[in-house]
C-alpha cells in the first residue's frame, strides 16, 4: 500500500499495465501490446554494467536488464555500495516511456559471495554433503534475504550439475554426483523464491532463482577437443537418451516444479549417442529448450543466456541471434556487444527470420517476472535488511552448514573428536586461510586466498572452541613436533572458478608438494587427522596409511567455527560423501553405479560421531536385510533380471554405506560390496547376512 511505502509508483500514465490490482497476466498483455520491436528487443538484452559505455545507453536501448560478472564490484564494495549502484542504473530505466523496470542479476552461488562482510556458505558439494534439504533451504532464504537487501532482485544459481567426472573445475558448484541427491537439495530453490507460484517473490527477502545450466554441464568428456585441449568445461556431453533424462534433465524437471523464476544454459553441447545429428551447443538446441523445458515440463519463467555464449554457436552472429532465439532463449547476456545484439535481434525480425510470436513470447516471460517481482511497483532498492548482511543470525546458519558438511573418512583410534586437554599441533596451507576455504566464487570470479572478507579460519575457529588447549600453529611444519597429543593438518586447493581449475596443483587432483611435506611430517610424528579443504576429492595414495583420521571438508565458506564444532565435538560428525572418493587418478571418472566400482570411499560414505546413531543404525539394518535377500535371489537364478538385482542391491549397499552409523554398522556393507566387485555373489550374501542376524 502507498502508505507504507514511499517509492510506489502511481500509474501516472493511468495505464491499465501499472494498475496493480490487475492480475500479472492482463499487465503483461496491455504493456506488451504498446511496445515497440525496440522496445522488446531491449527487454531481451542484458548487458554488463561494466561494459556500458555510458548510463545513458539504458534509455537508448530500453536494456531489460543488467547484471555483474564476476569481479565487477562496486567501490568501495559495501553493501550501501551496491545499492547505491543498482539504483542509478534503475533511475536511468524510470526515465523510459513505459518506466519497465531493470532486472539486475548477479551470481550469488554460495551467500552474496559478492560483497565483502556477507555471510559464505559452504560451496554447494559441502551442501549435498549435509544430505539435509532443510540446510539447503535456509541457506537459500539467507543468501536471498542478503542478496535482495543490497537492491538486487535475481540470483544466478543454484547449479543442479550433477557432476560425472571431478576434474571439471565446476565440481564444487554441484550437490553432487547422484541425481536423487541434486534433486534433494532442490530446497535451496524455496528458500530463495518461497512458493512455487511466485507469490513471495515481491518480498523484501527473496530473489528470482536460476537453475543452470542447461543440460548437461557436469557430464562433459575429459579431452574431448578435437584440438586435443582439455575442454572439460563446456565440453561435450555424449549419453544415451536414457541417461541424459535420468541423470542430468531430473534435476530440471523438479526445478520447474518447485518454480525456479530462471534457466540458464550451459556452455557445453549435447551429443546423444545413436542420434545422427553430433554434437549440439546447448544454446541452440531448440529440442532442448522449446520441446523439452517450455513444453514438455512446462517452464513458464525466461531462459537467460550464458555469458557470450551464443557466440559458441557455429555461424555468424546474425546466425548465433537467430539460432538461440528460435531455439527459446528469451533474454541474452551479450554482455558488451548490447547494441550489435539489439540491432541484429531486429533485423532478424524485420526480415522474417525470427517471428513475431517468439519475441512477443520471450518478452511476456520477462515481464511475468518483473511483475512478480513487484519491480513495476517498488522499481528501486529496499535496505530494510541490509544490517541482516552477514550478521550473527546469519552466520549461525552458514555455521551449521558447514558443520554439518563435514565428512569423516576415516577416524583410527577415535583420534576425533578432540579433547580440549590435548596439546594440538596444527599445520598445513588451508588451516589459517580464509580465502582458501571459501574458494572460488567469493569477492572476485576466481576468489583468492588470504583474509578476503569477514569470518573464521578453521585455526581460529579451534582456538574459539578450545580456548585453554595448548596449540602449536606452523603452517609449514616447520615448529619443532614433539610434545604434542595430535596434529591436525588441514590440507587441499587454492581458489578457481570454472576451467579445470587449481593448475597451481594440475588437475590431477594430487595434494601439493608443500601440502604432502607437511602431511609427511606431523603423522609420521604424532597421532594425526588430516582435513581436506578443497572442490572436490583429491587423491591421497599411500598416504592413506599415516593418517589416523580423515575429513573431507570441502570449501566450508567463512565459517570456520563450523569445522571447529565438530572438530572439537561440539556437534557431531553426520556429513556423507555427495561423490564417490577415488583411489587414484586411473579410476576417473568414477561413480556409483560404475560396473567396476572400487574406490577410496564410495559415494554415501561418512562416519559419524554421534554416540548413539540414531535412526540410521536400524534403517542400515533394514536396508542391509533388503540387500541379503536380493543377493540371495540374484544368486540363485542365472538370467540378465538377476543381475540386475545384483547390482541393484549393490547400489543400496553403497548408499547405505555410512548413513550415519558407526564403522563398525558400515563394515559388513563394505566387505559385502567388495566380495561382489570380485563375484562372490554367494561370499556378499553371507556377510550381509551374519551381520543382519548379529545386529
Ligand atoms: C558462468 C555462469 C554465470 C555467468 C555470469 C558464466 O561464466 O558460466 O554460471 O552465471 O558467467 O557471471
Amino acid at each position: 500500500a502507498p502508505a507504507e511505502n514511499p517509492q510506489v509508483v502511481v500509474d501516472a500514465h493511468g495505464l491499465p499495465y501499472l494498475n496493480s490490482r490487475l492480475p500479472v497476466r492482463k499487465r503483461v498483455a496491455d504493456l506488451l501490446s504498446r511496445m515497440t520491436l525496440a522496445e522488446k528487443a531491449g527487454q531481451m538484452t542484458q548487458a554488463e554494467r561494466n561494459a556500458l559505455k555510458s548510463q545513458g545507453d539504458i534509455a537508448t536501448y530500453d536494456l531489460g536488464s543488467l547484471l555483474s560478472g564476476g569481479g565487477s564490484v562496486p567501490t568501495p564494495n559495501a553493501p550501501e555500495a551496491w545499492a547505491k549502484m543498482v539504483d542509478a542504473y534503475q533511475l536511468r530505466a524510470q526515465a523510459t516511456r513505459f518506466q519497465i523496470p531493470l532486472i539486475y542479476g548477479v551470481d550469488a552461488v554460495h551467500g552474496h559471495n559478492n560483497v565483502i562482510g556477507s555471510t559464505i556458505m559452504p560451496h554447494n558439494i559441502g551442501i549435498g554433503a549435509t544430505r539435509d534439504p532443510a540446510v539447503a533451504e535456509k541457506t537459500g532464504a539467507v543468501t536471498a534475504k542478503e542478496v535482495r537487501a543490497t537492491g538486487i532482485p535475481w540470483d544466478f544459481a543454484p547449479c543442479l550439475c550433477v557432476t560425472r567426472d571431478e576434474r571439471w573445475g565446476r565440481s564444487y558448484e554441484a550437490f553432487g554426483e547422484d541425481p536423487a541427491l541434486v534433486t534433494a537439495m532442490e530446497t535451496v530453490i524455496k528458500g530463495m523464491q518461497g512458493s512455487p507460484s511466485g507469490k513471495d517473490l515481491d518480498r523484501n527477502d527473496k530473489v528470482l532463482a536460476t537453475a543452470k545450466h542447461f543440460v548437461g554441464d557436469g557430464g562433459t568428456e575429459y579431452g574431448s577437443s578435437s584440438t586435443g585441449s582439455y575442454t572439460i568445461d563446456q565440453g561435450i556431453t555424449k549419453v544415451t537418451r536414457q541417461e541424459l533424462e535420468a541423470v542430468h534433465l531430473a534435476p530440471f524437471a523438479e526445478a520447474v516444479k518447485r518454480g525456479t523464476g530462471t534457466v540458464m544454459p550451459s556452455y557445453s553441447s549435447l551429443d546423444i549417442l545413436g542420434d545422427t545429428e553430433g554434437p549440439v551447443k546447448m544454446h541452440a538446441s531448440a529440442e532442448m529448450i522449446n520441446d523439452v523445458l517450455k513444453d514438455r515440463m512446462g517452464f513458464k519463467g525466461f531462459v537467460i543466456s550464458d555469458w557470450q555464449a551464443i557466440d559458441q554457436i557455429p555461424g555468424d552472429y546474425a546466425s548465433d541471434v537467430r539460432t538461440s532465439i528460435n531455439a527459446g532463449l528469451d533474454m541474452i547476456m551479450v554482455p558488451t556487444a548490447y547494441p550489435d545484439f539489439h540491432r541484429t535481434l531486429r533485423d532478424e525480425v524485420t526480415a522474417g527470420r525470427i517471428g513475431e510470436a517468439r519475441i512477443n513470447d520471450a518478452v511476456a516471460r520477462i515481464l511475468t517476472q518483473k511483475f512478480d517481482l513487484g519491480l513495476f511497483e517498488k522499481p528501486y532498492a529496499d535496505t530494510a535488511n541490509a544490517d541482516r548482511i552477514g550478521s550473527a543470525e546469519h552466520r549461525a546458519v552458514a555455521r551449521e552448514a558447514a558443520a554439518k558438511s563435514q565428512v569423516l573418512l576415516k577416524n583410527d583410534g577415535a583420534v576425533l573428536p578432540l579433547k580440549p586437554s590435548q596439546k594440538v599441533y596444527v599445520a598445513g596451507s588451508n588451516a589459517d586461510d580464509l580465502g582458501n576455504q571459501a574458494g572460488g566464487w567469493t569477492i572476485s570470479w576466481q576468489g583468492s586466498s588470504g583474509k578476503i572478507t569477514t569470518g573464521t579460519t578453521i585455526l581460529e575457529g579451534m582456538k574459539k572452541a578450545a580456548p585453554d588447549a595448548a596449540l602449536t600453529y606452523s603452517k609449514d611444519a616447520s615448529a619443532p613436533t614433539d610434545g604434542h597429543d595430535v596434529g591436525v593438518v588441514v590440507v587441499g586447493e587454492t581458489p578457481y572458478a570454472e576451467g579445470i581449475g587449481d593448475v597451481g596443483n594440475g588437475h590431477d587432483l594430487e595434494l601439493s608438494a608443500a601440502d604432502k611435506a607437511a602431511v609427511d611430517k606431523v603423522c609420521s610424528a604424532m597421532k594425526c587427522a588430516v582435513l581436506i579443504v578443497s572442490g572436490r576429492p583429491q587423491l591421497i595414495g599411500d598416504r592413506l596409511g599415516d593418517m589416523d583420521a580423515l575429513v573431507a571438508s570441502w570449501l566450508p565458506g567463512t565459517e570456520g567455527d563450523g569445522v571447529a564444532d565438530v572438530l572439537y565435538g561440539k556437534r557431531a560428525f553426520t556429513g556423507q560423501l555427495p561423490v564417490t572418493w577415488p583411489k587414484s587418478a586411473a579410476q576417473l571418472p568414477i561413480n556409483v553405479g560404475d560396473t567396476s566400482y572400487d574406490p577410496q570411499y564410495p559415494y554415501g560414505w561418512g562416519l559419524t560421531t554421534l554416540a548413539k546413531p540414531p535412526a540410521g543404525g536400524e534403517l542400515t539394518l533394514k536396508a542391509l536385510a533388503l540387500a541379503a535377500k536380493l543377493l540371495e535371489a540374484a544368486g540363485r537364478a542365472d538370467s540378465p533380471e538377476a543381475r540386475a538385482v545384483v547390482s541393484q542391491a549393490r547400489l543400496i549397499a553403497q548408499q547405505k554405506i555410512g548413513q550415519r552409523v558407526t564403522e563398525a554398522v558400515a563394515k559388513p556393507f563394505a566387505d559385502a560390496d567388495h566380495l561382489l566387485l570380485g563375484g562372490d555373489v554367494t561370499g556378499a550374501v553371507a556377510k550381509l547376512t551374519a551381520a543382519y542376524r548379529a545386529g
